[in-house]
């Protein structure tokens, strides 16, 4: 049997993708034919014309809509505005850096609301969508840190960690209903963010570009590659294909072998 990759007539919510790997991943959705939904706490028109980028080189529908990730009724209201949502991609993320003893509680609290709790308001409205439609997929942005930890990200590895087992339950309680639940868990990925970092790494290191990339950024990623938000969006199509129906509970890692250290 061949398997269709076709998205036509599904839609996609993707929180946090005006920017990164979130709207790398909506334009590989709609590359697919999904029509899909962007969001992030902004309202610019910048927002909104990344939409209309969207639908007029794919062909399919494509809205932003505000809403703030670290807001529980925001989470949900995003889901009922959507109006439908057959792939959830719950992505928005932050991270700050800080020992324990000095980590700030508003960060801990930012990064927990932002990076898990969003993805649990979301599910639990969307849910009830995919049931109706007969069909679901929730698709959870973790991290290699939701399997491994580092030094001084500790509000970010927990949430990280906990999106793996929000994903592992979700699974459980769709398990029997073609609704299925994974988490991707990506290594370095070169998105503006990342990017942005290399001048003043290089600063401080005293070292050239491929230096930082290689023995700073890449340090813990085998492959000395940065992943990219194309192979993150053709892993959430894969996920989202029929040909992955029985691929529930899991992680999937995009992560050039850093997990397998
Ligand atoms: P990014 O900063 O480019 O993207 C983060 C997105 O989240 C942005 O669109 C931002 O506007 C949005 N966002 C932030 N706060 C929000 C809020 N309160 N409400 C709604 N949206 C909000 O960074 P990125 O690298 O693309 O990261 C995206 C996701 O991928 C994050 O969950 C991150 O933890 C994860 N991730 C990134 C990497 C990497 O190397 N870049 C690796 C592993 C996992």
């Amino acid at each position: 049997m061949a398997y269709e990759l076709s998205l036509a007539g599904k839609q996609a919510v993707i929180t946090g993708s005006n920017s990164g790997i979130g709207l790398g991943v909506a334009r590989e959705l709609a590359k697919a034919g999904a029509n899909v939904i962007l969001n992030s706490f902004t309202d610019r028109e910048e927002d909104h014309a990344l939409a209309a980028e969207i639908a007029a080189e794919h062909g399919v529908t494509a809205r932003y809509i505000q809403a703030d990730m670290s807001d529980a009724e925001a989470c949900r209201s995003l889901i009922t505005e959507a109006g439908q949502c057959d792939i959830l991609i719950n992505n928005a993320g932050i991270q700050h850096v800080a020992p324990i003893d000095q980590f700030p509680v508003d960060k801990w609290n930012a990064i927990i609301a932002i990076n898990l709790s969003s993805a649990f308001h979301t599910t639990a409205a969307a849910l009830p969508m995919m049931r109706a439609a007969g069909w679901g997929r929730v698709i959870n942005i973790s991290s290699a840190h939701g399997l491994t930890a580092s030094p001084f990200k500790s509000a970010y590895i927990a949430a990280k960690h906990g999106i793996v087992g929000l994903t592992k339950t979700t699974a459980l309680e769709t398990a029997q209903e073609p609704i299925t639940a994974n988490a991707i868990c990506p290594g370095y990925v070169l998105t503006p963010l990342v990017e942005a970092q290399i001048p003043d790494t290089m600063k401080e290191y005293d070292m050239d570009r491929e230096t930082v990339v290689r023995d700073v950024m890449l340090a813990r990623q085998p492959s000395k590659e940065f992943a990219t938000v194309e192979q993150l969006g053709g892993t959430a199509i894969f996920l989202s294909s029929d040909a992955a129906a029985q691929i529930t509970g899991t992680t999937v890692s995009v992560d050039g072998g850093w997990t397998a250290l």
